[in-house]
C-alpha cells in the first residue's frame, strides 16, 4: 500500500464537528431533537465526486440522527440550467444510494412566495430599487479594505420602490436597467453585506416557469428561504460561505421566518483532476473528453461508465471525513477505495492485452482440457469455472524477453514458468519475423505432471503468468483508462483561458483492439466488472458494449503505478 493512503486513513478517523453541532442542539431543543438535512445541486452541470461527498453527508447525518434530506434544486439562473442536468442529478442520487422519498423540491416552487416576501423586505423599509449600471455598482461596492459609497437611489420611498419592483416584474424594464438591492450596510467589512443584489432582471425562460417570470432571486436570498420553507434545520455547505451567513441570517431574522443553522465543512479537493463545473463543461464542448460521463471524468456519472461502485465511492467519502479547513486529498485514495471493493467482490479472469502466440510443442495438436480456476479466492461462495487449454496460446508480449535483465522471472529462452491454473512449461526457442523483427511466435514443452491441483503441482518456479487459448479466446476491445490530467494541480498555473489544458495526460486512454480474453468473457454484460488477473480492475462498457461484443474499460491498475513515478519525480 502506498504511504499516502496509509497516513491519510490514519488522520481521517470521522471527523465530527458537524455532529457536535447536531448534538449539541439536541441537548438544548434547538430543533426538537430533529435532524431535516437537504442537498442542494444547482442543475447546471453533471454532480462531481465533491458533489458524492456532500450528497453522503447529507444523507449519512439524516440517517445516523433518523432525520430525513431533501433533494432541492437549487434552480435559480435560468440561462445555464436544464433538464437534462436535473435528470442526470436524479439518476447519481439514487445510484450513490440515498432515496429523498418523495421530497424533490425546486426552488423555482417558491417563486411565487420569494416574491412576496421581498415585498415585504420593501415595504419594511429593508429594500430598494437600485438603478446604476452594473459597473457602477460594483465601483460603488468599494474593497475590503475600503468602505463602499452609498447609491444616490437608496433612500427612494417604499412606494416608488414598490411600483419599481412591480414594473420589473411585469417586463417592463430591459436587464440591467434595475435591481433589488437589501438595504444593510455599505460599510461593512464583509462585502456581502454591502447592500447585496436580491432580484435580478432576466429576460430567459426557465426550464420549469417558462416565461412567467422575467426577475430571479438571488442564491444568497433563495436559498435561505428554501431552507427555511422545507423546515431544513442543518444547512450544510461549503466553506466559501462561511461570509454569506451573516447575509443568510440577516434576510430570515428581518422577516421573521423560522431559521434553519448553516454549517460549513471544506469542499472536497482531489489531485490530477478539476471539479468546476465551469472547468468540466469547458472539457465537454470542446471534445477533450467523450461527453459528460467520459469515463476519465471526475463525474459521478464517468465514475460510474469507468466501473466504480457506489459503495466505493461512500466508502471514501467517509474515509475522507469532514475537515474545517481546505486540503487536498490525493486520488490515490479514491483509486484505493475501488480496489478494496473489487478485490473482493469482482471475478476474476484471464484477458491478454498485448498477444503473443505461444505454442506447446509437446501437447497434443487437438487434445483440449478444461482447467479449474477460481472466481475469486478472496470469497469461496464465488466458486470456480472451466478454463479451456490447448496447444496454441496467447500470453502478453510483455512476459517474454529474449534478452532478459537481471531478476526477470518470466519467459525467456531456457526458462520455466508456470501458466496459471494450467502446468510449468519451459521455453525452448521462438521465431522472428524476418523483416520486422519482431517476435512472432515463442515455443515451449510443458511438463505433464505439474498440472495445477494434481500431484505435481507443488514444484515451484519463480514466475506465473497468465493466458487464454487462441482458438478458444474472444477478441474484444479494451481501453485503457488512465488520470486525464498528469499534474497533481492542473489549475496550478491556470490563467481563466485554458492553461489547465498543457496538463491533460496525452495517455489518458489506449485503445487496445485485439484483446484476447476467456471465451467466457463474451457474455460480460454492460457494467459487469472483472479483476483481469496480472492486468487490472475493468467493466464491460454500458455505451460501447453489444450483445456478445463487450467492450471493456479499464477501472484501475492493480497496483498504485503512479506512486512510483511521483517517488521518482521527487527524487530527481
Ligand atoms: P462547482 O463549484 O463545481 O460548480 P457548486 O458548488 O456550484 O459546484 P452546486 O450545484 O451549487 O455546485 O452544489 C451543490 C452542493 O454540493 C452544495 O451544497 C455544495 O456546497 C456541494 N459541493 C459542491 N462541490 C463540492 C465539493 N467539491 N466538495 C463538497 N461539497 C461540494
Ligand atoms: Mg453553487
Amino acid at each position: 500500500m502506498n504511504e499516502n493512503i496509509d497516513a491519510q486513513e490514519k488522520k481521517d478517523l470521522p471527523s465530527n464537528f458537524i455532529r457536535d453541532i447536531i448534538d449539541e442542539h439536541n441537548l438544548s431543543g434547538r430543533f426538537g431533537a430533529k435532524v431535516h438535512t437537504r442537498f442542494p445541486p444547482e442543475p447546471n452541470g453533471y454532480l462531481h465526486i465533491g458533489h458524492a461527498k456532500s450528497i453522503c453527508l447529507n444523507f449519512g447525518l439524516a440517517k445516523d440522527y433518523n432525520g430525513a434530506t431533501n433533494l432541492r434544486f437549487d434552480d435559480t439562473n435560468p440561462v445555464t440550467e436544464d433538464v437534462e442536468y436535473v435528470d442526470s442529478i436524479r439518476e447519481d442520487v439514487k445510484w450513490l444510494g440515498f432515496d429523498w422519498e418523495d421530497r424533490e423540491f425546486y426552488a423555482s416552487d417558491y417563486f411565487d412566495r420569494m416574491y412576496e416576501l421581498a415585498e415585504i423586505l420593501i415595504e419594511k423599509g429593508l429594500a430598494y430599487i437600485d438603478s446604476l449600471t452594473p459597473e457602477e455598482i460594483r465601483h460603488y461596492r468599494g474593497w475590503p479594505t475600503s468602505p463602499g459609497k452609498e447609491s444616490p437611489y437608496r433612500n427612494r420611498s417604499v412606494e416608488e420602490n414598490l411600483d419599481l419592483f412591480r414594473r420589473m416584474k411585469t417586463g417592463e424594464f430591459n436587464e440591467g436597467d434595475h435591481i433589488l438591492r437589501a438595504k444593510i450596510d455599505m460599510s461593512s467589512p464583509n462585502m456581502n453585506m454591502r447592500d447585496p443584489a436580491v432580484y435580478r432582471i432576466k429576460k430567459s425562460s426557465h426550464h420549469r416557469t417558462k416565461d412567467k417570470w422575467c426577475i430571479y432571486p438571488m442564491y444568497d436570498y433563495a436559498h435561505c428561504l428554501s431552507d427555511s420553507f422545507e423546515g431544513i434545520t442543518h444547512s450544510i455547505c461549503t466553506l466559501e460561505f462561511e461570509n454569506h451567513r451573516p447575509l443568510y441570517d440577516w434576510f430570515l431574522d428581518k422577516l421573521e421566518l423560522y431559521h434553519p443553522q448553516q454549517i460549513e465543512f471544506a469542499r472536497l479537493n482531489l489531485s490530477y483532476t478539476v471539479m468546476s463545473k465551469r472547468k468540466l463543461l469547458f472539457l465537454v464542448k470542446e471534445k477533450y473528453v467523450d461527453g459528460w460521463d467520459d469515463p476519465r471524468m471526475p463525474t459521478i456519472s464517468g465514475l460510474r461508465r469507468r466501473g466504480y461502485t457506489p459503495s466505493s465511492i461512500r466508502d471514501f467519502a467517509e474515509k475522507v471525513g469532514v475537515a474545517r479547513r481546505d486540503n487536498v486529498i490525493d486520488v490515490a485514495v479514491l483509486e484505493h477505495s475501488i480496489r478494496n471493493d473489487l478485490n473482493k467482490h469482482a471475478s476474476r479472469y484471464m484477458a491478454v492485452i498485448n498477444p503473443i502466440k505461444l505454442t506447446i510443442i509437446n501437447y497434443p495438436e487437438n487434445d483440449i482440457e478444461y482447467l479449474e480456476a477460481v472466481n475469486n479466492p478472496e470469497d469461496s461462495a464465488m466458486g470456480m469455472r472451466k478454463v479451456p487449454f490447448s496447444r496454441h496460446l496467447f500470453i502478453e508480449r510483455d512476459d517474454f524477453r529474449e534478452d532478459p535483465p537481471k531478476k526477470f522471472h518470466r519467459l525467456f529462452p531456457g526458462s520455466e514458468v508456470r501458466l496459471r491454473y494450467a502446468y510449468i512449461i519451459i521455453c525452448t526457442g521462438f521465431k522472428k519475423n524476418d523483416i520486422s523483427g519482431e517476435i512472432d511466435e515463442i515455443y515451449c514443452e510443458y511438463y505433464p505432471d505439474t498440472k495445477s491441483g494434481g500431484l505435481g503441482a507443488s514444484r515451484k518456479v519463480k514466475g506465473t503468468i497468465h493466458w487464454v487459448s487462441a482458438s478458444h479466446a474472444g477478441n474484444v476491445e479494451a481501453r485503457l483508462y488512465d488520470r486525464l490530467f498528469n499534474h497533481p494541480d492542473p489549475l496550478e498555473s491556470d490563467d481563466d483561458a485554458g492553461g489547465f489544458l498543457q496538463h491533460i495526460n496525452p495517455d489518458s486512454l489506449k485503445i487496445v483492439s485485439n484483446c484476447k480474453v476467456e471465451p467466457e468473457l463474451l457474455n460480460a454484460k454492460p457494467g459487469d466488472r472483472f479483476q483481469f488477473e496480472r492486468v487490472g480492475y475493468f467493466c464491460a462498457d454500458t455505451k460501447l458494449s453489444t450483445s456478445g461484443n463487450p467492450v471493456f474499460n479499464r477501472t484501475v491498475t492493480l497496483k498504485d503505478t503512479w506512486a512510483k513515478i511521483e517517488n521518482q519525480t521527487n527524487n530527481q
